[in-house]
């Protein structure tokens, strides 16, 4: 989606539809952008109806919200998802999966993969949804790309490694 979308299609209707009378600043704005920009422009319009069809006010989070509304909008139109399948989240590897390394009490690492909550793109059955606040409140850093397991240990067996074990790991 283009910049100018963002701010003429989806922020200005939504600001006039929830009469918002503080206007988003422009880093909040650019913040939100940067996180929705994968979206594609031709679902714009749609996301906005979709929004003020359900929401009762202005959404808290909007790039989640949107994203959101993306899932429905390909669920909806099934023969842009087969062309569109993968989006680039900037919110994780680009697959909808999110690394993260767990130091365990005798200072061993442990790294584990988690489902993308902002584009929840991951298909496999079992992997738990990453949980910034509460995974970091445990003591869950999330890896970079190119850090730890990044690209080395092969997916298919880092998920049911994960899906028995994360839960247990953690300490919630
Ligand atoms: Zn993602």
């Amino acid at each position: 989606m283009n910049k100018h979308t963002f701010s003429e299609v989806i922020i200005k209707n939504l600001c006039a539809y929830y009469e918002r009378k503080v206007i988003p600043t422009e880093s909040a704005r650019d913040l939100w952008y940067a996180k929705i920009r994968n979206i594609p422009d031709e679902s714009a319009q749609w996301i906005v109806d979709r929004i003020q069809d359900t929401q009762e006010t202005f959404p808290r989070n909007l790039p989640a919200t949107i994203w959101g509304m993306y899932r429905e909008w390909l669920d909806s139109h099934p023969e842009k998802q087969a062309r569109q399948q993968r989006v680039k989240c900037p919110d994780c590897n680009g697959d909808g999966y999110v690394f993260a390394v767990l130091t365990d009490k005798d200072g061993h690492p442990h790294e584990y993969v988690f489902r993308c909550p902002v584009c929840d793109q991951a298909t496999e059955i079992g992997i738990p949804y990453w949980d910034r606040i509460a995974h970091e409140a445990a003591g869950c850093q999330k890896l970079s790309q190119g850090e730890g397991i990044y690209g080395r240990v092969p997916l298919k067996d880092l998920t049911a490694m994960v899906a028995k074990t994360v839960n247990d790991a953690l300490p919630f």
